[in-house]
C-alpha cells in the first residue's frame, strides 16, 4: 500500500484501526474452513458509515480493490482476498449498533456488522422474531447475510434474506452514500436498486445499514420425524402438510437412510425414533400462535392422515420442547456426521419443488455409472427445493484419489440441476469458487446484463474483484 493511502486511511478511521503487519492481518485472510489464505495490502476497520465512505473514495482514487468482510461464515470465498496482495479488506465488524426498533411498523434498523444473534436478540427483547436462522448466527453479520441473500431453517414460512429486508443504506463504490434506509412495504417508484445490492456478494457496494422486517413470535412450535418409503411420497407429504397446515408449516427437511446411518454411526448417544431402516424422512416443523396444544393437535391431524393414505409408513410426533430439540439434532448432525466420515464433494442446489425426486433418480444412477460404490449423502430444505447434495467415496475407496474427480463429479451433477430446471447455488453464492460454474451454466444474455450493471456502478473495478464475475 502506498504511504500515501495508508497515511489517509489512519486519518479518517485513527491509526489503531489500520492494520498493515502480517501478524495482526492474519485473521481476515483466511477462508471459513481454511482452504485458502490470501494477501492484503491493509485491513480497515472503520466505525460508521461516513468513514465507510471516505476510505471508499480514498481507495477509488489510487485504484486499490476493497474487498468488504462481514463474519467471514461464507462458504465460497466471498470475503477472502486473492493471493495477490493488491486489495485492501475491508471488515465490518465495528458497525455492529441496532439504530431502532419501531414495534408499530413492525422493523428494526441496524447496522451491517451487527450479529445476526444479537438482531435476533434485540427483535426477542421487543417481544418480536427476526425469523432469519442459520447455524452460523453467532458470527455472521446481517451485511454479510444481506450480500449473499442467506436462507436457513425458516425459509419456507418467511422467506429469505432479500424478502426480510425493507431498506439499505449503501456506500457506493465512488463512495457516496446512498440512503434507502425506508421502511416501507409499498413503493413504486422507479427501479428496485435495493434487490441489486441483496446477493451481490459485496460487488456492487458496500451495504452499511439496513432496515428489517419483525414478525410476530410464535406461542409454540412442535416437531415430528416420518418414515417414507421414496422422495416422491415426500413430495406428496409436503402438499399435504401445506394443505392441512398452510403457513403454521415452519419446516419441512428431508434426509435419506445414508444421512442418518452416518448420524447413528458417529453419534450413538443422539435418539433413534425408528427400530427398522426406511429410505427417506421428512423433519417437519409447526408452529402456532395460540397454543402449544394446537400446533400439536395440527400436525397430529396432519400425521393421521398421511398414515391414513400411506403417503407415511411411519411418524414419531415430539411431545415436548425436549423431544423437538432431540428430532431437529439429528438433522443438525448430518453435516457433523459426514465430516467425521471424511472429505465429499459438496454441492448446494435447488430445483423446482415438483422434479426433486426425478433429479434424485436421475442423478443418483448416472454417478452410480461413473463413479460405482459412491456415497450419496443428500437432504436438505425439501420445502425450499433446495438441496444438499454431497459425494462420498464407496467403501475402501481413498479419499483424496476421490477428490481428484471433484470436477468430473461437479459436471455430472450440475449438468442435471441444470437440466431439470434448477440453479447450481441454492444459498452460498458464487464467489471465488463457483465463478466458472456461473459462465457455463448461467444464460448468456443474464451474464451479459449482469456484467453491465457491473461496469455502470463500479466503473473502475473496484469492488471485490473477482468474485462472481
Ligand atoms: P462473509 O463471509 O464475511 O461475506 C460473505 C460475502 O458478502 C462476501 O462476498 C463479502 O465480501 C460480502 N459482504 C460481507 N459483508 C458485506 C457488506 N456489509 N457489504 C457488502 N458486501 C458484504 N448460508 C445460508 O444461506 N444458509 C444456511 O443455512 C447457512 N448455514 C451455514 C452454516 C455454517 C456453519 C456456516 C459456516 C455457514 C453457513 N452459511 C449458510 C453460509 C454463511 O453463513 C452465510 O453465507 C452468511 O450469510 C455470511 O455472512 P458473513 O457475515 O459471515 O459474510
Amino acid at each position: 500500500m502506498t504511504d500515501e493511502l495508508l497515511k489517509r486511511c489512519r486519518d479518517i478511521v485513527g491509526a489503531s484501526w489500520v492494520l498493515a503487519d502480517e501478524a495482526a492481518m492474519a485473521p481476515y485472510l483466511t477462508d471459513w474452513r481454511g482452504r485458502f489464505t490470501g494477501r492484503a495490502r491493509a485491513v480497515l476497520l472503520p466505525s460508521n458509515t461516513a468513514e465507510v465512505a471516505q476510505l471508499v473514495r480514498a481507495c477509488a482514487e489510487h485504484r486499490v480493490p476493497i474487498v468488504p468482510r462481514g463474519g467471514r461464515t461464507g462458504l465460497v470465498l466471498g470475503s477472502v482476498p486473492d493471493a495477490s496482495g493488491a486489495a485492501v479488506v475491508l471488515s465490518l465488524r465495528r458497525l455492529n449498533r441496532v439504530r431502532a426498533v419501531d414495534a408499530t411498523n413492525r422493523t428494526i434498523t441496524v447496522e451491517a456488522g451487527a450479529i445476526l444473534q444479537s438482531i435476533r436478540d434485540a427483535a426477542a427483547a421487543a417481544g418480536m422474531l427476526f425469523p432469519l436462522s442459520l447455524a452460523a448466527e453467532g458470527s455472521c453479520t446481517i451485511g454479510g447475510n444481506l450480500s449473499t441473500n442467506a436462507g436457513g431453517t425458516a425459509v419456507l414460512r418467511y422467506g429469505n434474506t432479500r424478502e426480510l429486508c425493507l431498506g439499505l443504506e449503501v456506500v457506493t463504490p465512488k463512495g457516496e452514500v446512498w440512503d434507502g434506509l425506508r421502511g416501507l412495504r409499498k413503493d413504486n417508484t422507479g427501479y428496485a436498486l435495493r434487490e441489486l445490492f441483496i446477493g451481490a456478494e459485496g460487488t456492487l457496494g458496500i451495504i452499511t445499514g439496513a432496515v428489517l422486517k419483525l414478525h410476530p413470535q410464535p406461542k409454540a412450535s412442535t416437531v415430528a420425524l416420518v418414515a417414507l418409503e421414496s422422495a416422491e411420497d415426500a413430495l406428496a407429504l409436503l402438499s399435504l402438510m401445506q394443505e392441512r397446515c398452510a403457513s403454521s408449516l415452519t419446516g419441512f427437511e428431508l434426509m435419506s437412510d445414508f444421512c442418518l446411518h452416518l448420524v447413528a454411526t458417529h453419534f450413538p448417544h443422539l435418539p433413534r425414533p425408528f427400530d427398522g431402516r426406511h429410505p427417506q424422512y421428512a423433519l417437519l416443523e409447526v408452529s402456532s400462535s395460540e397454543s402449544e396444544s394446537h400446533a400439536v393437535g395440527m400436525l397430529e391431524n396432519a400425521i393421521e392422515a398421511a398414515l391414513e393414505t400411506a403417503i407415511a409408513g411411519d411418524a414419531v410426533v415430539a411431545t415436548s420442547m425436549a423431544q423437538s430439540g432431540g428430532l431437529w439434532q439429528l438433522r443438525e448432525h448430518i453435516p457433523l456426521a459426514q465430516a467425521s466420515a471424511g472429505k465429499n464433494i459438496k454441492h448446494d442446489v435447488s430445483l423446482p419443488i415438483s422434479r426433486i425426486a426425478e433429479f434424485i433418480a436421475t442423478t443418483d444412477a448416472k454417478l452410480a455409472d461413473a463413479f460405482p460404490g459412491c456415497q450419496v449423502v443428500c437432504f436438505g430444505h425439501l420445502g425450499d427445493g433446495n438441496l444438499h447434495y454431497n459425494v462420498a467415496p464407496g467403501e475402501g475407496v481413498a479419499h483424496d484419489a476421490f477428490l481428484a474427480h471433484q470436477s468430473d463429479i461437479n459436471r455430472i451433477v450440475h449438468d442435471s440441476v441444470v437440466a431439470f430446471g434448477g440453479s447450481i447455488s441454492a444459498e452460498h453464492g458464487i464467489g471465488a469458487l463457483k465463478r466458472e460454474d456461473l459462465k457455463r451454466y448461467k444464460d448468456p444474455v443474464e451474464l451479459e446484463m449482469m456484467r453491465a450493471i457491473k461496469a455502470a456502478l463500479d466503473p473502475l473495478g473496484i469492488m471485490n474483484p473477482g468474485k462472481i464475475l
